[in-house]
């Protein structure tokens, strides 16, 4: 997003040049057929995936979760207390007028998604979220209390001492 367009997203019209404003405005969701939606969406649903996993239990789980985060794009929803991982990448099939060229031959995950139900005017509110290894930890310290063997940070090293010249 070019600057102009976060400008206008965040104050308005009065604030940024006509274009901008017209590129960005997208109208509600009911006020536009189902058919015609997705001309009015950047590809939304083409841009991660997600994956349901176990609830972690164990310390050992949670080190799993922690790899995740670990990875760039990655991160962990829980929603109606199941978890997911999701990835934000986008489909390499998306093109750049946010169509996609594969469509006669989609895969049936993708021709089994809806309009109906989809997540275009959804804010990606959930139930509980973690974007990084540090927030994963913190909740498993909450409920499983200390990790045996202390934290999983890497100790810092010692300071080393005045150079020999
Ligand atoms: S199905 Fe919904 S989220 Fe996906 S591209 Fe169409 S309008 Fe956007
Ligand atoms: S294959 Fe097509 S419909 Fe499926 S995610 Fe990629 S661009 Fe979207």
């Amino acid at each position: 997003m070019s600057k102009q367009e976060r400008v206008c997203d965040r104050k308005g019209k009065k604030n940024a040049s006509r274009v901008a404003c017209k590129l960005i405005k997208r109208p509600k969701k009911a006020d536009v057929p189902p058919e015609e939606l997705c001309n009015y969406c950047n590809g939304k649903c083409c841009r991660y995936i997600a994956l349901p996993i176990d609830k972690p239990t164990n310390y050992e789980e949670f080190d799993y979760a922690r790899w995740y985060l670990y990875h760039e794009g990655a991160s962990i929803f829980v929603e109606d207390g199941d978890w997911y991982l999701i990835v934000y990448t986008p489909c390499r099939e998306l093109d750049e007028n946010n169509r996609c060229r594969v469509y006669p031959t989609r895969p049936q995950i993708c021709r089994d998604y809806s309009v109906d139900k989809c997540e275009y005017d959804d804010h990606y509110l959930f139930d509980q979220y973690f974007e990084t290894a540090e927030q994963i930890e913190e909740y498993a310290q909450a409920i499983l209390g200390p990790r045996p063997g202390g934290s999983f940070r890497t100790p810092r090293p010692e300071p080393s001492g005045s150079m020999e010249m």
